[in-house]
C-alpha cells in the first residue's frame, strides 16, 4: 500500500514580488525556504528573459518611464496582472497557492479569489510598519483626497501612538504621489481593515527574520581579513539611497573625524547606471586622502552579507531598510541608525527598542537638514564603544 507522502504531491506555490531589491530579496529568501521544504516554486515577473514565466505586455510600452524605475516596474508587473487570469490556471502541477507583494494586493487579489487560488500577502517589512500601512486607510478612509496636513500622532488601541512624524512625508503631501496613490488603491485592505487595525483583516503571520539564502557567494574584502577583530564601522544606505553631496562630504568628514575605521559602500546616485562620476570628484581631493588612510571607500555592490558576516565588523551605520535591519539583527551587529525615507523610520526605532542601536532623531529624514561631520563622529564613536549594545546586539543574532 502506498505511503501518506507519495498520496500527497508537493504544494506548488507561486510568487509575484514587486520592484526594487528591497522586496525581491526578502521573496528570494522565501522561495529557498519553501523550496528546502520540499515545495515546488514558481517565480512570476514581468518582463525578464530569464524568468520561468513571462509576463510580458504591449501594455508596457505606453507607460511613461517614470523618474523612479522602482515605481517604474511596480506599474509594468501592475498593468501585466491581468494575464494571470489565463497564465495561473495554466501552471503545472496546478498551483496551490500565491504569494504576492502588498503593493498588487487590490490589482491580484480579485483575479485570484475568482480563479479560487488561495491568496497569501507578503508584507515585506516590520508588522509595526503593517500596523502604520494599515492604520492609514483607516485615516484616509474611501477619500483618495483627503488633506492630512492637520491629522495628528496616528492613535492605535492598545498600542503606542506612531507619531505624525514617522509617516512617509509624501503620505501626508503631494496628492499625487505615487507611493500614496499605491496605499490607497488598496482597497481590498481598505476594506478588511473596517474598523481598527485589528479587526476584520486577514490573519498576518510573522515570518522573519528570514535568513540569507546564499545565492551569491562572494570574496570578503581581502582589506576588511587585516582589520582587527570588532574594528570596523560598516556604513551603506540600501540599494536606492544617494545622499546630498554636501551630506556625502560631511558623512566622509565625520567618519575620518570618529578615528574609527570604516567600509563605506557610496551611492552617488540612485541608478547605478548612471553612476560614472569619480569618488575624488564628489568627495575631493584632500578628504579622499584622509579617508583612504583610515578606511575603504567602494562606489560599487558589495554582498552585504558577506560583510556582516565578517568578524572584522564591529558596527553598522545603516539607513535602516527592513532587509538592512534583518540582516543586522542575523549577524548580531550594532547599528547606528539614520533613517532615509520610507518605512525607516519605523524600523529605526525597532533598532532602538531591540536595544542594537541608536538613532539620532534630530537627524531627520534624508536630505532634511545637513548632518553636520562632528555629530556624525560623535555618534560613530558612541555606538561603537558602546558595549552593552554589543551584547544586546548578540544577544539578537540568529546565526550559528
Ligand atoms: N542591496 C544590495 N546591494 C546594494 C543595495 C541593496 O544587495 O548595493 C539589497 C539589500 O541586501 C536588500 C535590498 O537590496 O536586500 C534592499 O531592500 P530594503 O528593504 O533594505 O530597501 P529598499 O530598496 O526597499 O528601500
Ligand atoms: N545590499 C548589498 N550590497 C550593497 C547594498 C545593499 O548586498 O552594497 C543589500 C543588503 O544586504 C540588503 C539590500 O541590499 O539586503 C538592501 O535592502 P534594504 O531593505 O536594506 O534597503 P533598500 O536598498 O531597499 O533601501
Amino acid at each position: 500500500m502506498a505511503n501518506s507522502s507519495e498520496l500527497t504531491p508537493s504544494p506548488h506555490i507561486a510568487l509575484l514580488p514587486s520592484s526594487g531589491m528591497g522586496h525581491l530579496t526578502p521573496f528570494l529568501r522565501l522561495a529557498a525556504l519553501l523550496a528546502a521544504q520540499g515545495v515546488k516554486i514558481t517565480f512570476i515577473t514581468p518582463l525578464s528573459k530569464k524568468s520561468f514565466i513571462c509576463l510580458h505586455s504591449t501594455i508596457f510600452l505606453h507607460i511613461r518611464k517614470a523618474a523612479d524605475p522602482f515605481y517604474y516596474h511596480i506599474e509594468v508587473t501592475r498593468r501585466s496582472c491581468h494575464l494571470l487570469s489565463s497564465l495561473l490556471p495554466s501552471l503545472s502541477p496546478p498551483l496551490s497557492a500565491i504569494i504576492t507583494d502588498m503593493s498588487l494586493t487590490a490589482t491580484v487579489v480579485p483575479i485570484t479569489k475568482a480563479l479560487n487560488i488561495p491568496n497569501y500577502i507578503f508584507f515585506t517589512s516590520s508588522a509595526k510598519m503593517l500596523t502604520l500601512f494599515l492604520s492609514f486607510h483607516t485615516l484616509v478612509g474611501s477619500k483618495a483626497n483627503t488633506n492630512l496636513h492637520e491629522i495628528d500622532d496616528i492613535e492605535i488601541p492598545t498600542l503606542e501612538p506612531i507619531p505624525k512624524c514617522w509617516i512617509p512625508p509624501p503620505l501626508l503631501q503631494d496628492k499625487n504621489d505615487l507611493l500614496k496613490a499605491y496605499i490607497i488603491r488598496e482597497r481590498t485592505l481598505a476594506a478588511l481593515n473596517g474598523d481598527k487595525v485589528i479587526h476584520g483583516i486577514p490573519s498576518v503571520f510573522a515570518i522573519g527574520v528570514l535568513p540569507p539564502c546564499g545565492f551569491q557567494k562572494t570574496k570578503t574584502l581581502a582589506w576588511l581579513d587585516d582589520q582587527a577583530i570588532g574594528s570596523v564601522l560598516y556604513v551603506s544606505f540600501g540599494s536606492r539611497t544617494a545622499l546630498p553631496r554636501e551630506q556625502l562630504r560631511e558623512l566622509g568628514d565625520g567618519l575620518v573625524r570618529s578615528g574609527y575605521s570604516f567600509l563605506w559602500v557610496i551611492k552617488v546616485k540612485k541608478v547605478d547606471r548612471e553612476d560614472d562620476e569619480q569618488l575624488r570628484d564628489v568627495i575631493g581631493d584632500e578628504l579622499m586622502e584622509s579617508i583612504n588612510q583610515k578606511g575603504l571607500v567602494v562606489k560599487h555592490w558589495l554582498d552585504q552579507e558577506n560583510i556582516l558576516r565578517h568578524p572584522a565588523i564591529g558596527g553598522f551605520l545603516s539607513h535602516c531598510g527592513w532587509n538592512s535591519v534583518t540582516e543586522a539583527i542575523w549577524h548580531g551587529v550594532r547599528v547606528l541608525a539614520w533613517p532615509q525615507h520610507g518605512d525607516q523610520k519605523i524600523n529605526a526605532d525597532l533598532v532602538e527598542r531591540f536595544g542594537m542601536g541608536i538613532w539620532p532623531k534630530s537627524w531627520g529624514w534624508g536630505g532634511e537638514v545637513i548632518v553636520k561631520g562632528g555629530q556624525i563622529a560623535e555618534k560613530v564613536r558612541e555606538v561603537m564603544r558602546n558595549e552593552l549594545l554589543k551584547m544586546q546586539a548578540r544577544k539578537h543574532r540568529r546565526r550559528d
